[in-house]
């Protein structure tokens, strides 16, 4: 039986980034994954890379191309006629990056000499694990681990009763597929998936509906940002309907009839396609918990201790979505990392405080830290500082001056605290608030750092100096 310092079991963002590290530091590592792709090959890479964060920017990219074209080239003193959409060209386009990023992840395996077991992967007793596999590449075989690590990910959530059939109910990776635009579209979710894919198709052409239950819009970031995001995107065309709690959907007919209820009553619609986007769940089926042990908590996601990513069993690690927290690459990477660096003896820790979140809608919604509303729950003191973007030379030339930049200081010691934007590629800019928090900055230290003029970065430092009434062009 082949043994390894290091087993991983799954290869998205928080798997493949743990092995590099392992391999960096000298274990030799194993990774065991069983993604098939749509072409029947084992591929690497994940969600994120396969269905996830690449293919969903790609489509957005793209479309805020096409959206441009037709609504915002005119204001630049550019007129175009006979745009036409290609949409097989662009869904190849997307297929095209997303082979090429799956790719690169298999050559960084080879040049890392990390070992790919094509197939899936159960826990067996004595940190043994059987991988089966099928095809001619396909690994077939048990082996030992001295350390396990398990970043085997999440899966879509669907709703009680509502059957994703493919066809006219699809999850999000069938919304990433429509070889049509869909003429009536119905989200069900107006989460960050939700909202994302709503766009995408609302910008080619559908008319998007977004059934969300939540009285109030992204609950889970900075209210008034929300607030302001809400009102942007209303004016693109995307209908969010919030409180909107949907109970059933009917394909019988030709498209799809959904009932849902709000504090009005209960009211139907019809879509010709129709995205379940109600959040993921942790992906632990056929892992063998029970046998070996591993505790699972009610959620359903695997338990860890503390903030270590340790699982209850000695020498098994979990990280990336499996485990609690905010589902994002970049937060199961970072676990990847520090794993891969406490099993090599290091006292290494991930700052889970300090992880930017980003909804990629245009404008899009970026932040880092707390909330407002967060602030106020615990009753920490503080005070704000805002910088409207219409007031920024660069997004005045960029014709791209809707949204703002929120920034929050302690009210005594003015540490940052949360650092929220509403902007055209705040997913960018975000990083210097970002790094400042990471170093434990103030306002005052956002305030007085130099940035570069005319940049949007410069909003940043304006809201900064708004913190203390200071803001010079505001
Ligand atoms: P995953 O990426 O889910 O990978 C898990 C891997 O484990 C898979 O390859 C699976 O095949 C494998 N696996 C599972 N069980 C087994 C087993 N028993 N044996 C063998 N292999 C197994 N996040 C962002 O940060 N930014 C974004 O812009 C973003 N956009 C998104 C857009 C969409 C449409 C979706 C669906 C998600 C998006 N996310 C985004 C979320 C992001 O994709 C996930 O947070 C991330 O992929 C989680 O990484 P992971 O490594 O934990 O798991
Ligand atoms: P996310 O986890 O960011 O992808 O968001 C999923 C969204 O789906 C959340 O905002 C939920 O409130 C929403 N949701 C869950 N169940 C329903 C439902 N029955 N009808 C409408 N929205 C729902």
């Amino acid at each position: 039986m082949r043994e390894f310092d290091v087993v991983v079991i799954g290869a998205g963002p928080a798997g493949y980034v743990a092995a590099l590290r392992c391999a960096q530091l000298g274990l030799e590592t194993a990774v065991v994954d069983e993604w098939i792709s749509p072409e029947g090959k084992y591929v690497l890479g994940g969600t994120c890379l396969n269905v996830g964060c690449i293919p969903s920017k790609a489509l957005l990219d793209s479309s805020e191309q096409f959206y441009r074209l037709q609504h915002h080239i005119g204001t630049h003193g550019i007129s175009v006629s006979d745009i036409r959409l290609d949409l097989s060209a662009m869904i190849s386009r997307k297929n095209e990056i997303v082979r090429s990023l799956t790719g690169g992840i298999e050559s960084l395996f080879s040049k890392n000499r990390i070992m790919w077991l094509k197939g899936h992967g159960r826990l067996r007793p004595e940190m043994r694990i059987e991988v089966t596999g099928k095809g001619p590449d396909a690994a077939n075989e048990t082996v030992e681990a001295k350390n396990i690590v398990i970043a085997t990910g999440s899966v879509p959530r669907s709703l009680p009763g509502i059957l994703i059939d493919g066809e006219k109910i699809v999850d999000s990776t069938g919304a990433l597929n429509f070889s049509e635009v869909p003429k009536r579209l119905g989200v069900i979710g107006a989460g960050v998936i939700g909202l994302e894919l709503g766009s995408v198709w609302n910008r080619l052409g559908s008319e998007a509906v977004l059934l969300e239950a939540t009285e109030r819009f992204l609950f889970f970031a900075d209210h008034e940002i929300a607030k302001a995001a809400h009102e942007e995107f209303s004016k693109q065309g995307l209908d969010i309907r919030l409180g909107a709690r949907v109970l059933s959907a009917d394909t019988s007919g030709e498209g799809v009839k959904v009932t849902y209820e709000d504090n009005g009553g209960t009211h139907e619609l019809e879509f010709d396609k129709l995205v379940m986007s109600v959040g993921r769940k942790p992906h632990t089926d056929d892992l063998n918990a029970d046998e070996v042990g591993l505790l699972i908590n009610e959620s359903g996601f695997i338990h860890t201790e503390g903030r270590t990513c340790r699982t209850n069993l000695p020498g098994v690690y979990a990280v990336g979505d499996v485990v609690g927290g905010p589902m994002l690459a970049h937060k199961g990477s970072v676990e990847g990392v520090m794993v891969a660096e406490r099993i090599a003896g290091q006292d290494s820790r991930v700052s889970y405080d300090v992880i930017p979140q980003v909804v990629y809608t245009m404008p899009e919604i970026s932040w880092v830290g707390r909330t407002e509303e967060e602030l106020q729950a615990d009753g920490v003191p503080y005070k704000i500082g805002r910088f409207q973007l219409k007031y920024n030379g660069r997004a005045m030339a960029m014709e791209e001056t809707a949204g703002m930049v929120k920034v929050i200081a302690h009210k005594e010691t003015d540490e940052l605290l949360g650092v929220h934007i509403l902007g055209f590629m705040s997913s960018e800019i975000i990083a210097e608030a970002v790094v400042a928090m990471e170093y434990k900055g103030s306002a005052e230290d956002l305030a007085r750092t130099v940035h570069s003029h005319p940049s949007l970065t410069e909003a940043i430092q304006e809201a900064a100096l708004s913190v203390d009434d200071r803001a010079l062009h505001g």
